[in-house]
């Protein structure tokens, strides 16, 4: 039974933003200093400490552009469809374009795959921004799937072509990847790849899976809705039962971590590193919850 004095925390390699979010935050703190009406569309990124600082130097959250006419809008790192952006920038609107550079080496992979007359198959979330931007990118319409049943399901309903162009969402883990490319060998007569897996997600994930399989407890750190985090927090899952996904340390309760001697922690992409070491710190300097010391 641990008793505190002996606990350890491995940290993962890399925590904190990945660079596509930190070149994100800082092309917007740069528009908030020299441009007057700065807005976007949704949240920077998911974590709120980083969208409430925005917000409080005048960035504005819209829904929706209908309304806008002047002002300067910002496209987050996920990206946004061509057609979209053209239409915002006919409108008078100054763009600020801080989709990473992965998303749009994605964006010309299926690009590509289309010209080369592959019907463009994503592996992704239909309904995550950086995968509508891609389908936005493409002049005809994709297959998106997610997960082995669904390409199944495209199959049988005739919607899987015989020669496809695969590509990936930047976040996903390559190991669903691979068992959906492994399904589509035996359907596909042609299939051509190209990995657009982002490789600092896959270097964390590699890493988190290594952490997960020789520590007691796994400490996921990042927001619910940020993707990344979520399927990290899955992956880790898969290697050790004893994983935990936090926003913050606030959310660790003391009866979480009290009975672990080896403790790691890893986090999400957008994750700021002073969430991650402030419950590395709670970890390794708590010794009872407080609420029962004081009961
Ligand atoms: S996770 Fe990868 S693709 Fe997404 S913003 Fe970060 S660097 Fe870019």
């Amino acid at each position: 039974m641990a008793n505190g004095s002996n606990r350890r925390v491995i940290m993962a390699k890399e925590v904190g933003f990945c660079f596509g979010v930190k070149r994100a935050i800082n092309l917007t703190r740069q528009a908030l200093a020299e441009r007057e009406d700065v807005f976007i569309l949704g949240d920077l990124v998911h974590n709120k400490r980083v969208t409430d600082e925005l917000e409080g130097k005048g960035l504005r959250k819209i829904e929706d552009y209908d309304n806008e006419k002047k002002g300067t809008m910002v496209i987050r790192a996920h990206g946004l469809p061509e057609e979209k952006i053209r239409e915002i920038k006919s409108r008078g609107i100054d763009v600020v374009d801080a989709t990473c550079p992965i998303v749009l080496r994605a964006q010309e992979a299926a690009q590509s795959l289309e010209k080369r007359g592959c019907q463009v198959v994503i592996v992704g979330d239909r309904n995550h921004a950086e995968i509508k931007g891609i389908l936005g990118a493409l002049e005809s319409p994709a297959l998106v799937v997610d997960s082995v049943e669904e390409l199944r399901e495209a199959k049988e309903s005739r919607k899987l072509m015989r020669k496809v162009g695969v590509i990936f969402q930047t976040t996903h883990a390559l190991e669903l990847c691979n068992a959906i490319v492994n399904e589509m060998l035996m359907m596909c007569k042609e299939i051509q790849i190209i990995n657009t897996i982002c490789r600092p997600v896959q270097n964390r994930q590699d890493d988190a899976i290594e952490l997960a399989s020789k520590v007691q407890l796994m400490i996921v750190v990042g927001s619910r809705t940020s993707a990344n985090t979520m399927e990290l927090a899955a992956l880790c899952l898969n290697y050790n039962v004893n994983t935990i996904h936090v926003q913050s340390a606030e959310e660790l309760s003391f009866s979480a971590f009290e009975n672990f001697d080896l403790i790691g922690i890893a986090s999400g992409l957008s994750t700021p590193e002073d969430l991650v070491e402030a419950v590395k710190v709670k970890v390794l300097t708590m010794q009872a919850d407080p609420e029962l010391a004081i009961a």
